[in-house]
């Protein structure tokens, strides 16, 4: 029997880790991340006296922000991901440390061991990790670098789909469930099963569209915009429809786009990726900010929740413009100042943080427009049911788990692929399932 233990990203978006275990006990943790709403940041506690890999599917800190914690007992764990990937959590890890008022049980040590400790798998390429026990990587479509796992173990195949995207983006290829072989089982995320996105292309043109008739008529469109992967697919759209304005970035997504342009083999088209970005200038140094401002320009700058970052340099005098608009790209959680702003149009922001050197505490009333376009990494839910539509069972045992989504979202997901005649269930925090 192997065993799959839930340590995390349970009826939630966060803390994403999820064991597995061979019948002789030995141990590979898939992701190992953080949540952010809850005093308890961490995956479910458990033994882990004999992890012999942690393996990664991508970068963002809901997968990846705890994995220095495991090299608090084990030094020379590996972690098996990709030469993107690590590029990035090396920053996003420190970043996180850096600017965050919670402590941490870890720090830049571990930090440092962790990246020591990295080996780069290429997708479809099988990998022994221990005894009887292989990991595959394949492409994900979710962010660059990403990837789906499945774990071979004592001859039982489980998938685990990571945040996956079964929809074509500007940066990466869609994920592909029918290159997967057969298997006994997946774990499935389950973000967004309760929605349906829009036409992609309907979308996008309708952004750029809207963004012209910003910009042509005298004022200026702040894009906040998550540094990783939706500043750059944001540049990528607005060279698409043939925008001709200007274009700047700024913050974390500048430093995105030059690690992607190191790494130009996990992008779906480098050629058109760079093209598109030469046509972005970087904003170096604040004390020019006012000439962004002045010629009527777009600014795609994180945080893309308005949660911090370099956006808010930017944002007081577009909110009192009633010629300009802010325009975001991404999901705004509940709670954020990006999600009040968009359902109240009121802009309510206060930090005081001395490693992040800011004072900050505003209370303005947009005069500019607001608008949300979502460009979506994750599959919706007609995306999630033809992935698992298209997957093999070994003796047509269909079992699925549903992770990684709000306790609505998995447990509908789950429930819907029971009817159609799946064994299907959204695992517990700590609960443990044989296969
Ligand atoms: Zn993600
Ligand atoms: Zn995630």
């Amino acid at each position: 029997m192997v065993n799959i233990k839930y340590l995390g990203s349970c009826r939630e978006v966060g803390r994403s880790a999820i064991l597995i275990e061979s019948k002789n006990g030995d141990q590979c943790m898939l992701d190992y991340g953080v949540r952010f709403n809850e005093e308890d940041r961490l995956p479910f506690e458990s033994n882990l006296s004999k992890l012999k890999a942690v393996a990664l599917t991508h970068c963002h800190i809901d997968h990846s922000g705890a994995i220095p914690f495991l090299y608090k007992k084990k030094k020379n764990l590996p972690l098996l991901t990709n030469s993107v990937t690590i590029d990035i959590i090396d920053k996003l890890i420190n970043d996180m440390l850096r600017i965050s008022k919670y402590a941490y049980p870890f720090g830049y040590h571990e930090l440092n061991q962790m990246v020591n400790n990295a080996y780069f798998l290429n997708n479809g390429v099988r990998h022994k990790i221990a005894h009887n026990f292989y990991l595959t990587f394949y492409d994900a479509g979710h962010v660059p670098g990403s990837v789906s796992i499945l774990v071979d173990v004592d001859g039982k195949k489980i998938l685990y789909s990571g945040d996956m995207n079964s929809n074509n983006t500007n940066l990466v290829n869609s994920a592909d469930s029918s290159q997967i072989p057969e298997i006994h089982a997946a774990i499935i995320e389950s973000t967004y099963s309760l929605r349906k996105h829009p036409p992609r292309d309907e979308l996008e043109k309708e952004f750029v569209e809207e963004v012209i008739n910003i910009t042509e008529n005298g004022g200026n469109v702040l894009v906040p915009a998550f540094g990783v992967a939706r500043s750059q697919e944001a540049v990528m759209i607005l060279d698409k429809y043939q925008f001709k304005g200007n274009i700047y970035l700024d913050g974390m997504a500048k430093l995105i786009t030059k690690i992607y342009l190191n790494h130009p083999n996990t992008l779906k088209n480098k050629n058109y990726f760079r093209n598109a970005l030469k046509k972005a200038k970087f904003v170096e140094g604040f004390k020019k900010k006012k000439d962004y401002l002045k010629n009527n320009s777009v600014i795609v700058s994180p945080s893309g929740m308005l949660k911090g970052g370099s956006v808010l340099k930017y944002i007081k005098p577009i909110l009192n413009d009633h010629q300009s608009a802010i325009f975001m790209v991404g999901y705004q959680v509940e709670g954020t100042p990006g999600r009040n702003l968009l359902e109240n149009k009121v802009f309510e922001f206060k930090e005081s943080n001395k490693q992040r050197n800011t004072n900050y505490d505003l209370n303005i009333k947009a005069k500019c427009r607001i608008k949300h376009f979502d460009f979506s990494s994750h599959s919706d839910g007609k995306g999630l049911h033809s992935y698992v539509d298209n997957l093999k069972f070994v003796n047509n045992g269909k079992q699925v788990f549903c992770v990684h989504g709000d306790p609505q979202s998995t447990t509908t997901l789950a429930k819907e692929l029971v009817n159609k005649k799946y064994n299907s269930v959204a695992p517990e925090l700590g609960e443990v399932y044989s296969v």
